[in-house]
């Protein structure tokens, strides 16, 4: 017995028009958004990764190091709630929410927004904190200067395979609770491969953010 696999073919979905066009327009927002930043000399990273991989927590440690030597701004994608920017706010930076309600990503015309609510001329770093998802955020560039996938170990030993389109178009690629990967059954030296075979550009970082461990590693390959 083999395996049977059924996927659509070139022009048969409904909506395939439509879903070009709107990729399209996307990306010539995030081009738009890109010189915006580049006109403000602006640093912009978004950050990508499943729900519970650490990109908050990642986002704090990187915030706690960095806040003296950069005036910083975060913007914060989720779908309804604000758990995530109260916890970035403690830490001293502001943080413009976006709630996409039902979109499981952000794009580059609700960050366009967000930009808005800024002053940009007194900003030099950017993170934006994407909805947690390893699959369309891919798809939607916002105009960042990088960006960067943060996984865990918790997340198994088929993640990297299983979403390449999120590490092809990742510049940095953080792999998060190194300190729980004994009792998972996960060897960091085979997603570390897996990530390298996907794109050999991509910088991989192993961090613990927790303990705040390898955060400057993070801040080396983000040549901040
Ligand atoms: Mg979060
Ligand atoms: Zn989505």
């Amino acid at each position: 017995m083999g395996e049977f696999i059924i996927g659509a073919d070139d022009g048969e979905t409904y909506d395939i028009e439509l879903e070009k066009d709107l990729l399209e327009a996307n990306k010539k927002i995030a081009l738009e958004n890109r010189e915006f930043f580049d006109k403000y000399k602006i640093k912009t990273i978004d950050i990508m990764g499943s729900i519970g991989s650490g990109k908050t927590s990642l986002i704090e440690n990187l915030v706690d190091k960095l806040k003296t030597k950069f005036k910083i701004a975060v913007i914060n994608g989720d779908l309804t709630t604000t758990i995530d920017s109260n916890r970035i706010e403690k830490h001293g930076v502001n943080v413009i929410q976006i709630n996409t309600g039902k979109e499981c990503h952000l794009d580059a015309n609700l960050v366009r927004k967000a930009i808005g609510q800024l002053d940009l001329t007194n900003l030099d770093l950017i993170f934006i904190e994407n909805v947690g998802n390893l699959i369309c955020p891919a798809e939607f560039p916002l105009g960042s200067s990088k960006r960067i996938v943060v996984i865990s170990v918790t997340e198994g030993p088929y993640m990297v395979v299983k979403h390449p389109f999120i590490f092809i178009e990742s510049d940095v690629a953080i792999i998060n609770k190194i300190d729980l990967v004994d009792s998972m059954k996960v060897k960091i030296d085979d997603l570390i491969k897996d990530i390298e075979k996907i794109n050999p550009r991509t910088k991989v970082v192993k961090v613990n953010c927790r303990e705040g461990k390898g955060i400057e590693e993070v801040i080396r390959a983000l040549e901040l």
